[in-house]
């Protein structure tokens, strides 16, 4: 076997794949384009970390998902969690406001409630409309892609694994022993295949002989608006229907990012993605912008596109190949997988290794 483990895919999920495999295994990483390509979804300077969540299991496991981000801080003294606080706000009658209360009371996560006056007094630069509620919880902050990934896979290489971009997987093959991967560029061995795939994962699936038909890709963007004046802010998602999130200047000296968390544009097959940014996503966002932050200038100065690989229930899919034990999908991250990018290396690691993993997958299943 030339290798332990081949990862397909080198976005968030399989460059933290390779970096917690090649501790102690022989691992391969292939990704299609060049590494730091911007073609996934796992570009940009900014994610959401926060432990608000409507589903009770969800944060519970951002709990070890902040331990697995202390881990790596432990490890290599570098802390990628640039804490801001964060906002949830939304009318008060918002079934996914009201869950999410429910659920963080549940688990005994500590937050502050909040009516539309403390909310404007706190957050002056939010125009919140009254009879608004809110709730505001301290260890929420910002997560910076451009800054994980490359300290990933330099982890990766210097334990060892071999990491080759620009080339693609074109197909995998069991063989009596192992695995064989075809690429457009050569074909290698190996016990085990995790595939990472990201919007890719149900074409890859497909050609396993199984069918991910739930699958869809959402073709969404985000934008940066400049504000006249530099004022700090939580993170916030504004828990109306269309859901729009936001960051406070990061990135961007003078620019705040502000995005929706929807898209009018759902493609079944990646083959099908628009070239262009989303315009309409653009127009709604300058619109919610223009409502909700007076103090920005209403045109966006910068957008770009990205892409969520969206299951219906939001859950992942980490799970066996129903016919091979010896190939793991992980994938379906729906929009809100970075903030558990250092815990998936984690669980890809443990499931791999051992065929166990002490994070809670029951809601993971592939369902064919
Ligand atoms: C605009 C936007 C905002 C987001 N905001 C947040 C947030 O605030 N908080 C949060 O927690 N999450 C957020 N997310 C979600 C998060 O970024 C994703 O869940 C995560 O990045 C998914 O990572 P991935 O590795 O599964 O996918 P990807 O990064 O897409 O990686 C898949 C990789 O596989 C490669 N690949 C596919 N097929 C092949 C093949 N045949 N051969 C070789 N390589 C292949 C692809 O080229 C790609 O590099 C956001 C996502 C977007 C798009």
């Amino acid at each position: 076997m030339d290798f332990d483990v081949i990862v397909i895919g080198a976005g968030a999920m399989g460059s933290s794949a390779a970096y917690q495999l090649s501790k102690n295994m022989r691992v391969l990483l292939l990704e299609q384009f060049a590494f730091g390509h911007t073609n996934g979804s796992s570009h940009g300077e900014s994610r959401i970390i926060r432990l608000t969540y409507e589903q009770d299991y969800f944060v519970s496991m951002m709990y070890k998902a902040y331990a697995a981000w202390d881990r790596i801080r432990e490890s290599t003294e570098r802390n990628f969690i640039h804490k801001k606080g964060g906002l949830d706000f939304g009318p008060p009658d918002s079934p996914r406001l009201l869950q999410t209360i429910k659920s963080i009371e549940k688990i005994g996560i500590k937050f502050e409630r909040l009516n539309a006056k403390e909310m404007r007094g706190r957050f002056p630069n939010f125009n919140i409309p009254g009879g608004y509620i809110g709730i505001y919880q301290p260890d929420a902050g910002i997560l910076n892609p451009d800054e994980v990934l490359p300290f990933l896979q330099n982890q990766a290489k210097a334990q060892g694994c071999t990491m080759k971009d620009e080339e693609e997987v074109l197909s995998i093959q069991r063989l009596r022993e192992g695995i064989k991967v075809i690429t457009s560029k050569g074909e290698y061995t190996s016990k085990k295949v995790v595939i990472t795939a990201g919007a890719w994962l149900k074409n890859i699936a497909e050609d396993l002989g199984i069918k991910l038909g739930y699958l869809q890709i959402w073709q969404v963007a985000f934008m940066y608006f400049k504000q006249r004046e530099s004022v700090d802010s939580p993170i916030f998602i504004c828990w109306e229907e269309p859901v729009f999130y936001g960051f406070p200047e990061f990135e961007k000296d003078g620019y705040v990012k502000i995005a929706p968390h929807f898209s009018n544009k759902i493609i079944d097959d990646i083959s099908k993605r628009d070239p262009e940014v989303n315009s309409e996503l653009v127009k709604l966002t300058t619109k919610f912008a223009e409502r909700m932050f007076p103090g920005l200038n209403p045109t966006p100065e910068f957008s770009e596109r990205c892409l969520y690989t969206i299951t219906p229930d939001d859950n992942f899919i980490i799970d066996y190949h129903p016919k091979n034990k010896n190939i793991l999908f992980c994938g379906g991250f729906s929009g809100h997988g970075f903030k558990f990018t250092a815990l998936i290396g984690e669980v890809v690691r443990d499931l791999i290794l051992t065929g166990e993993s002490d994070v809670n997958l029951e809601h993971f299943k592939i369902k064919i």
